[in-house]
């Protein structure tokens, strides 16, 4: 059997909704998954109560994105509680940071000459949910300024394009801390992903991260092998999965990718019974 801890639904830029990908992930007769949106967890939260109706255990967990030494690193969190009320908070300052920069890049695209979406065309594409490029993409697709979400990150939304906006990202180590203080474990997402860190593991493990995502489909073997390696002498377990957005967006990568193995659940578990012991 084989699990999938890192999925991403409507909730912010993943195309399926929660629900969707509890069943699809019954389907596929995937052991346990969760549903990590970028500061967000109410898809989260859909997604533990439709698993406990279809009998598949789902970690609520979510995905922080995070400033390290002007490097984006993302950090995960897995069995936060839901309704802690600090948490909460803090994503919910993080969300209206994601919103006052989609205004920016909807400025920027004027500056440029696209003047044929706004902020509301934007925010409509993320139904309520966490604000992201992929929606301003969405809203550019949509309103026929561009073809593909890909054609607009490649002419106006990506690194080097002339409507780049870099979000106001909290530090790694604030990220960690809120992660933490809503009793979750504070796992290092897709470090393979973290360009010019080659130390970026035992960085973050003196930093507190307590996991570090080893299985992840960018990921080739022989970075999956030396994760295991590097995690294991930190003594840290291993966590991995498909990083889906769900069909139709820009990486289009299927539920269950990843070949995460039921141990990484396995694992999880273990460090709730010791967080609870
Ligand atoms: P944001 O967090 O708003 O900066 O958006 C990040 C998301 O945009 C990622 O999860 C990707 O799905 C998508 N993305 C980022 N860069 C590109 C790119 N160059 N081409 C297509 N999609 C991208
Ligand atoms: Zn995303
Ligand atoms: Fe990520
Ligand atoms: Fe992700």
């Amino acid at each position: 059997m084989a699990v999938d801890l890192h999925i991403h639904s409507t909730a912010s830029d993943g195309t399926l909704t929660p629900e969707a990908i509890v069943k699809e992930a019954k389907r596929l007769g995937l052991a346990a998954i969760a549903i990590a949106d970028h500061d967000e967890l109410l898809g989260s939260e859909e997604a533990v109560a439709r698993g406990e109706v279809l009998d598949l255990p789902v970690v609520p967990a979510v995905e922080i994105s995070t400033d390290y030494e002007e490097v984006e690193v993302h950090i995960l969190g897995y069995w936060i509680d839901p309704r802690d009320a600090c948490l909460a908070e803090r994503l919910r300052s993080i969300r209206e940071g994601r919103v006052l920069r989609a205004q920016r890049i909807v400025d920027r695209l004027r500056e440029v000459g696209i003047d044929r979406i706004t902020l509301e065309d934007v925010l409509r594409e993320a139904g309520g949910g966490s604000v992201g490029r992929p929606h301003v993409a969405a809203a550019l697709v949509t309103a026929g300024v561009c073809r593909y979400p890909q054609e607009a990150f490649r002419r106006y939304l990506g690194k080097n394009a002339p409507a780049y906006v870099p979000r106001v990202r909290p530090s790694t180590e604030e990220a960690i801390a809120i992660v933490r203080q809503a009793r979750g474990c504070p796992v290092l997402a897709h470090p393979g992903l973290v360009p010019g860190k080659p130390r970026i593991i035992e960085d973050m493990a003196a930093g507190g991260v307590e996991g570090v995502e080893a299985y992840h489909p960018k990921h080739q073997r022989g970075m999956v092998r030396s994760i295991l390696r590097r995690a294991q002498a930190l003594g840290l377990p291993v966590t991995g999965g498909s990083d889906s957005h769900g069909p139709g967006g820009t990486y289009p990568v299927a539920i269950g990718a990843g070949g995460a193995p039921d141990s990484c659940f396995e694992a999880l578990l273990e460090w709730r019974k010791r967080r609870d012991s």
